[in-house]
């Protein structure tokens, strides 16, 4: 069995890195000295209204997609890398270009950063940058809370100190991919490169510092059929809230470029999920575990061809229930939905096993 697993995820491998193809050598050259992207919202900070920051470094990309087993099977961040690791100085000014825009702003504030890979990794950021940008955080009185991205290899208990060291009592929460608790589906289905185990570290060493885990969940990888992908992401969400995470967030798969996923879709042999079973992996999931976990979801492309839909009619109220719901977590904001298009989902969800596509395919003719 382990070699039949194995042989898969060397045709994963091998397929993954055709899809990307010569687009990671077309990356264009970026200003190193501003971020990839920066944007400000309100946000809910503890127990009051704030507003946070997102900053994306412009970094070299993730290492895991850079490297010989070509990422994750649905991500194409890389492509927002620069082919040139920025210096130090550079992604100083690239941190204090995206801290100014909270010059007007007043407390409580969060910060969130993303780098398109893993913060606290070194290829990326790195270590004396990381000290530096945590400590200039630091120093900023009204920010309360951080949130960080990183794959769970990065997270070792040394890491966990500095950073809850610099911090000091701020609300600190790691952002992690686990996108399945199933590890044959994370290695076959997304070529995700680290098992259940490595994850189950991350979160003992970031507890250990009081540093909560915010797990991202992936709905609906290649290779399952919609029935499969809801149970799965159901069960990753239930098996997440034992693990000790502080938060889910679920992230239905969207159509990315040269990407395995935009291959497969090409060929009409992957559909991305129903908003129906966006819908209900919520409803389920909040009903196993919602009094214990926040469970959030703001699907991309929602409604489009690319991202998560149903018939076209619909999808606008159900994308607007879906983030009414990730805001306050009641699931009633899903009652009174419906639509002729929920008779064909559930056709697909019973017979999709055995007519494969075909019945994903047709839901917009
Ligand atoms: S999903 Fe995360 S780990 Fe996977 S390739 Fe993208 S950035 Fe890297
Ligand atoms: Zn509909």
């Amino acid at each position: 069995m382990s070699d039949i697993i194995e042989r898969l995820e060397h045709i994963l491998v091998d397929s993954t890195v055709k899809a990307r193809g010569t687009s990671v050598a077309k990356r264009r050259r970026r200003n190193p000295t501003k971020p990839s992207a920066k944007w400000i919202a309100p946000a809910r900070i503890g127990n009051e209204v704030g507003v946070a920051l997102a900053v994306v470094l412009g970094t070299v990309g993730c290492s895991h997609a850079r490297g010989d087993s070509g990422g994750c099977t649905m991500c194409s961040y890389l492509l927002d890398g620069d082919e040139r690791s920025p210096t130090t100085d550079e992604l100083l000014q690239q941190f204090d270009n995206a801290h100014s825009e909270l010059t007007d702003e007043t407390a409580p504030l969060s910060v969130k950063i993303y780098t398109s890979g893993s913060f606290f990794d070194t290829t990326e950021i790195p270590s004396d940058v990381r000290t530096k940008i945590l400590a200039r955080i630091a120093k900023d009185e009204r920010i309360q809370e951080v949130v960080i991205e990183s794959r769970p290899e990065y997270v070792t208990p040394d890491i966990m100190r500095e950073t809850r060291d610099i911090l000091g009592s701020r609300r600190i929460e790691l952002g992690i991919g686990l996108e399945s608790s199933n590890d044959a589906i994370r290695s076959i289905c997304i070529n995700k490169g680290f098992s259940l185990s490595t994850f189950k570290g991350a979160v003992a060493n970031a507890k250990e510092y009081d540093i909560g885990i915010r797990a991202y969940v992936l709905l609906k990888p290649p290779f399952l059929t919609e029935r499969d992908a809801l149970l799965d992401a159901v069960k990753t969400i239930e098996d997440a809230a034992k693990l000790g995470v502080s938060t889910v967030s679920m992230n239905p798969v969207n159509i990315q470029k040269y990407t395995l996923v935009e291959r497969l879709w090409r060929k009409e042999q992957y559909s991305p999920p129903w908003l129906w079973t966006v819908m209900s992996v919520l409803r389920d999931a909040w009903n196993k575990v919602g009094s214990s976990i926040n469970i959030l979801c703001d699907p991309v492309a929602a409604g489009k061809v690319r991202g998560a839909h149903n018939c076209g009619s619909c999808d606008e109220s159900i994308t607007s229930a879906i983030r009414e719901f990730s805001i306050h977590q009641d699931i009633s904001v899903f009652d009174s939905l419906d639509c002729d298009c929920m008779r064909q989902w559930h056709h697909v969800l019973n017979h999709e096993d055995i007519s494969l596509l075909i019945h994903s395919r047709s839901r917009r003719s």
